[in-house]
């Protein structure tokens, strides 16, 4: 689905909030870390995914070229058979701190849970709402 491209929908990204603490945010991202952090997000919508950051096999299984001035992209299959497990696919190339990848999970994670929405205000309320979740979950005694 087309992603970013009005500049409300730019600033509604933006002001996403990380829960990460300070000295973590402008950590770079590696692809453990993501799929741990990924998990996350999963784990608070109760909706899985397929990560993926090999973009070249993001688009051959989806049949559609990945556009490299996009930071996150999901993909749910045809409309005729909607895959089970949707793939989410994060530009590692544009994605390059943990903060910005927070950003990335919870608004790509707000389209699978709730793709009605849009880019209207409630679905990045939503987004955030995925953010506080998963500060609740990183923070809460183990
Ligand atoms: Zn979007």
């Amino acid at each position: 689905m087309a992603d970013r491209a009005h500049p409300v929908t730019e600033q509604r990204h933006a002001d996403l909030r990380s829960p990460l603490p300070e000295h973590e945010r402008d950590l770079p991202v590696d692809v453990g870390w993501l799929r741990w952090r990924a998990k996350l997000f999963a784990t608070v919508s109760e909706r899985n995914f397929h990560l993926v950051t090999d973009l070249a096999a993001y688009a051959s299984i989806s049949g559609m070229p990945y556009l490299s001035h996009y930071a996150a992209q999901v993909y749910l299959g045809p409309k005729t058979g909607r895959l089970k497990v949707p793939l989410m696919a994060i530009n590692l190339g544009l994605v390059t701190t943990r903060e910005e990848a927070d950003r990335a999970l919870a608004h790509e994670t707000m389209h699978l849970v709730v793709p009605s929405y849009g880019h209207k205000a409630a679905a990045f309320a939503r987004a955030q709402l995925l953010l506080d979740q998963v500060g609740q979950l990183t923070t809460a005694p183990a």
